[in-house]
C-alpha cells in the first residue's frame, strides 16, 4: 500500500532528513514510526501525501509512483489520506461541527450527507454532544479528538498522525491511541509517528525505528 524505495530527502540548505529508506506498509497495518527528534519521522510522513517530494528514490501508494503523478491528481491522492498533527490545527473561529465538516464541504458534498457524516465521525470519537462548542472551550484531549474526527470524516483508507499525543498526559495519550486502533480495526492503514516509547511498547504493534534518516 505504502512503499518507499531508496528514498532520500535533502532539504534546501543541506539537511539530510532521509538517507536511502526502503520499507513497505501493507494494507490494514498499524505502524509506529519512532526515533529521536530530527530522525526524519515528520519528513517520512509528509512524503506520503506529497507535502514534500523525495530528492532520491520513489514513494509508491497502491503501486502508483508519486513522482509520476500529475499535478491535477494530487488533490485526489490527498483525499485518500487523513492527517492528524500534534497541534491539531483546528480553526478557532468555527465550531467543532464546522471544523469536522470542512473536508466534506471542500469537496462539495450535499448538506444532508455532510451533517450525517460529521455526526457519525463525532460519535466515533465520543464528542457528539460538543458539536456546537468552539475548540478553545475544549480540553487538549478533546481538541485532538476533533482533529481525528476531521481526518476520518471522508473515510480515507490511510491515516497519518504526527506526534498526536505530544501534548497529552499518559492517560489521555492511551485513549487517543486506542481510538487509532479502532479505526485500524475497521481496515484503515494507520501510521503514527511518536516518541512515546512506553506507550508504544505497551500497545505492541509494528515499529519502524528511524535513526539519522535510516530505518534502524
Ligand atoms: P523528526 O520528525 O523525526 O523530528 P524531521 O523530519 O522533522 O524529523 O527532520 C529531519 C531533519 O530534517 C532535521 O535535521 C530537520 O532539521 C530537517 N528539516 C525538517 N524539515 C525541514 C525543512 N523544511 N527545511 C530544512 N530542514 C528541515
Ligand atoms: P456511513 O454512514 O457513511 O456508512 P458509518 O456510520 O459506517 O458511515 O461511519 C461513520 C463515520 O466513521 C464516517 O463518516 C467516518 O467519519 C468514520 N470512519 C472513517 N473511516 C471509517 C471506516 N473505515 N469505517 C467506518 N467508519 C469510518
Amino acid at each position: 500500500m505504502i512503499r518507499f524505495e531508496g528514498v532520500g530527502k535533502r532539504y534546501p540548505g543541506g539537511n539530510e532528513a532521509l538517507r536511502g529508506l526502503d520499507l513497505h506498509i501493507k494494507p490494514g497495518e498499524l505502524v509506529f514510526v519512532t526515533g529521536a527528534s530530527g530522525a526524519g519521522k515528520s519528513t517520512f510522513l509528509r512524503l506520503i501525501p506529497l507535502l514534500e517530494r523525495p530528492s532520491r528514490g520513489s514513494v509508491l501508494i497502491d503501486g502508483v509512483n508519486l513522482s509520476a503523478l500529475r499535478r491535477r491528481r494530487i488533490p485526489f491522492l490527498r483525499r485518500r489520506i487523513g492527517m492528524i498533527f500534534q497541534d491539531h490545527r483546528l480553526l478557532h473561529d468555527r465550531t467543532v461541527f464546522d471544523n469536522v465538516a470542512l473536508p466534506l464541504v471542500i469537496t462539495g458534498r450535499p448538506h444532508q450527507d455532510v451533517a450525517r457524516r460529521v455526526r457519525a465521525a463525532l460519535d466515533k470519537v465520543g464528542l457528539l454532544r460538543r458539536e456546537r462548542a468552539y475548540p478553545v472551550t475544549l480540553s487538549g484531549g478533546e481538541q485532538q479528538r476533533v482533529g481525528i474526527a476531521r481526518a476520518v470524516v471522508t473515510r480515507p483508507p490511510i491515516l497519518l498522525a504526527d506526534e498526536p499525543t505530544g501534548n497529552l498526559d499518559p492517560a489521555l495519550s492511551r485513549e487517543i491511541m486506542h481510538l487509532f486502533e479502532q479505526f485500524n480495526q475497521v481496515g484503515v492503514t494507520t501510521v503514527i509517528a511518536s516518541h512515546d516509547l512506553p506507550l508504544i511498547e505497551a500497545l505492541g504493534h509494528r515499529r519502524i525505528h528511524l535513526h539519522e534518516g535510516r530505518a534502524a
